[in-house]
């Protein structure tokens, strides 16, 4: 199946609609990524199929969340080469996206990326996640904070429930299984103001792989001392 119809047929399970202005987009980011990825660090995945159903499906896959469909701002933390913010962005032109990371280098190549797309509402900002969640333009500012293969969820929950704003959404992408992670972190969720709601298993067209959403609710705002400084959170994680 050619990508276009691979990628067409992945939207429309999600209620999207797949525009070819959409795929041209697509098909220029994976060329960039290609091309960039032999000088910067991106991505292990360089193949173009790989790149289309593990990065691109995969993060459109998100939409299978509904309020992400008509929220109005998200952050996505630790974004490397842009997953999963740059597809969403992508497939809903009038979300505000912020990309955060922490490699300069993957900043610079999102800041190509958006300027060659020509995507306006959305900017790559360069930092650490505890650095910016205690900024008052980004703190509880969000209403979704969305992050992909960036920490177990305890670490992650301490880097991005602090961005969400009450009733908002913190969406951790994680791999097939889930359940002993959740355990692990349902404590953390909890003291940092958050509550899961809801675990939703995806899959991904052409593929044995299936992956899951894990869907906490922001129900209170986050305790002033989180999150810790810089790299407390991964060295002695909420228990
Ligand atoms: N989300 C992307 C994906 O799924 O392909 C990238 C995942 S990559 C394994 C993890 C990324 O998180 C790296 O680009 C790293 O620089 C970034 N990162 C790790 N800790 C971070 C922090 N505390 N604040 C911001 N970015 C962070």
């Amino acid at each position: 199946m050619d990508f276009y119809n691979l990628m067409n047929i992945a939207c429309h399970k999600e209620g999207l609609t797949f525009e070819r202005d959409k795929y041209d987009k697509f098909i220029i980011y994976k060329d960039m990524i290609k091309e960039w990825n032999e000088k910067v660090n991106l991505t292990a995945i360089t193949e173009d199929e790989e790149i289309i159903k593990k990065h691109f499906i995969d993060s459109i896959k998100s939409y299978r969340f509904e309020p992400l469909n008509n929220c109005r701002n998200l952050i996505d933390i630790g974004t490397g080469a842009g997953f999963p913010g740059i597809p969403l962005k992508i497939m809903r032109p009038d979300l505000e996206v912020v990309l955060l990371d922490s490699l300069n280098k993957r900043v610079n190549f999102l800041n190509e990326v958006i300027n060659r797309l020509g995507l306006i509402g959305i900017k790559a900002i360069h930092g650490r996640a505890e650095d910016f969640a205690r900024e008052n333009n980004y703190r509880e500012n969000f209403d979704v904070a969305i992050s992909r293969a960036v920490a177990n969820m305890s670490v992650l929950s301490e880097l991005c429930i602090p961005f969400v704003k009450n009733g908002g959404y913190f969406v951790a992408m994680k791999g097939p299984s889930v359940d002993e992670e959740i355990n692990e972190g349902k404590k953390a969720v909890e003291i940092l103001g958050g509550s899961i709601e809801n675990i939703i298993e995806v899959d991904i067209e052409d593929t044995d792989l299936k992956h899951n959403l894990v869907i906490v609710k922001k129900v209170k705002a986050t305790p002033k001392v989180y999150p810790r400084k810089a790299g407390t959170a991964a060295k002695k994680p909420i228990k």
